[in-house]
């Protein structure tokens, strides 16, 4: 273990693009072999290595940047679908309706008939199926 480890110092290591990477390649990998779709599979060793010499990188701040690009990008992705799953989550007990007014997304409990919304921003009062 000791070797290793010194032959990982000031070595760049693992971060969220490269774990990204990994996972489409993998994900590729499945894709090119299940459809035998050889440039594909090239395609997987292209970003395997690329993984690899980001790892072993020693220019680490050439490494955060490239990170810190992807990520700039990556976040709002990761926020925006986030969002979706907790709408689908809460789907089961709340429902999304917009205010007529300002149309602002409000949530409601579901199942409990017609009931009087106030909206959160506006303050506009309106009757809505839950
Ligand atoms: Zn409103």
């Amino acid at each position: 273990m000791n070797g290793l480890r010194n032959f990982m110092m000031g070595r760049y290591g693992t971060d969220q693009l490269t774990l990204a990477l990994l996972i489409l390649g993998m994900i590729f990998t499945f894709i090119g072999d299940a459809l035998e779709f050889n440039s594909l599979i090239t395609l997987t060793y292209i970003i395997f290595l690329t993984c690899i010499f980001r790892i072993m990188s020693k220019n680490i701040l050439a490494r955060q940047k490239e990170n810190y690009k992807f990520l700039e990008y990556w976040n709002p992705i990761k926020s925006w679908s986030k969002g979706k799953y907790n709408i689908i989550k809460s789907s089961k007990n709340y429902k999304y309706i917009k205010c007529p007014n300002c149309k602002q997304k409000l949530r409601v409990p579901r199942g409990k008939g017609k009931i009087l919304v106030t909206c959160k921003n506006c303050n506009t009062k309106f009757i809505a199926k839950s």
